[in-house]
């Protein structure tokens, strides 16, 4: 088998030989038939998530079939096609779990961060946080809904009603959340890097009805705004934008330091929010959310053996929609 592997922060993903695992109680086995690359994998491999569990294989928007099941499989059979988010396991007990917050529980687990994850040939995930994949689209196609589409989704939620939305940083999330917010009949503003007239090219083929440079006025005062870049000065910027009572969501799991602002930009019952995770609740309702609002992924795929190159066309913003690895 040929596995990537992160051995240590900020090296390369090595590859080695490993055998095909067995699933144990409760697990599937899944062979993948393709696994996303999410901005996320960028900030375990350069050692900016500072707590992965060493070597771990990245990768948490799988797509692929069940191989094998465990002991008390009762949701899946072989042969099932099953996507494997990042939240890969949590305690059940907690009182974030106990109250619809697994997202928040102390103890969850990650895949691709504390579980091996998706830049393999076959991955095991914990039946009960794996989510059935129905429809036509092909596994490729349907990966980068496991992460990019749910934690947009999640993000697009605590945008509230919003109807003019801002989004800054328009790649895999993006081009996923616009999609879904146009089909609920919001308008969308989209912040690009300065002169990325490629990404802003790319966010009016996918429903914006303006795209510009981040440091500009939109042409209409924002009911909301999603940050998807990790950024932190578009926290200032995006508030400046955004009109009293409105909120701008953090969507990514890392963002450089945020600078200071005046009070000014927060007055007005402004709130600025973070997204984390995911609940098992977000991806059943975004799953079949999905199809129904017409989304379509566009994707760039890599052959798994190209997952260094796939990372660093992430880095660089050298991407179009997703890039999605394949073995
Ligand atoms: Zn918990
Ligand atoms: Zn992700």
């Amino acid at each position: 088998m040929r596995a990537m592997v992160l051995e240590m922060p900020r090296t390369a993903l090595a590859e080695r030989e490993r055998p095909v695992p067995e699933p144990g109680p409760g697990q599937v086995l899944v062979r993948v038939g393709a696994c996303g690359v999410c901005r996320t994998d960028l900030h375990v491999v350069d050692g900016e998530l500072t707590k992965p569990n060493l070597p771990i294989v990245p990768g948490h928007e799988i797509v692929g079939r069940v191989a094998a099941t465990g002991l008390d499989v009762e949701r899946f059979r072989e042969g099932d096609r099953v996507g494997v988010p990042w939240l890969g396991w949590t305690c059940g007990q907690c009182r974030f779990c106990r109250t619809g917050r697994e997202n928040l529980c102390a103890a969850a687990r990650f895949t691709g961060y504390n579980i091996d994850g998706g830049y393999e040939e076959y991955a095991l995930a914990d039946q009960r946080f794996c989510f059935p994949v129905a429809g036509e689209a092909s596994d490729a196609e349907m990966a980068p809904l496991l992460c990019a589409g749910l934690i947009g989704y999640r993000s697009l939620m605590m945008a509230g009603d919003a109807e003019r939305l801002g989004i800054y940083g328009f790649g895999a999330a993006a081009h996923i959340v616009a999609q879904v917010a146009r089909w609920q009949g919001r308008k969308i503003f989209a912040f690009t890097r300065p002169g990325d007239v490629a990404a802003q090219d790319f966010a009016r083929d996918h429903g914006a009805a303006w795209a510009g440079d981040s440091g500009i006025a939109p042409p209409e005062i924002l009911d909301a705004a999603i940050i998807f870049a990790p950024a932190g000065e578009l926290v200032p910027e995006a508030l400046r934008r955004v009109d009293k009572g409105g909120t701008v969501v953090c969507g990514g799991i890392h963002m450089s330091d945020i600078p200071s602002f005046p009070y000014e930009l927060l007055w007005g019952e402004r709130t600025v929010r973070s997204v984390a995770n995911l609940t098992r609740k977000d991806g059943e309702e975004f799953l079949a959310l999905a199809p129904k609002a017409g989304v379509k992924t566009e994707i760039e795929i890599f052959p798994l053996r190209d997952a260094n190159e796939a990372l660093a066309r992430l880095r660089e913003g050298r991407l179009r929609g997703a890039a999605v690895l394949v073995p």
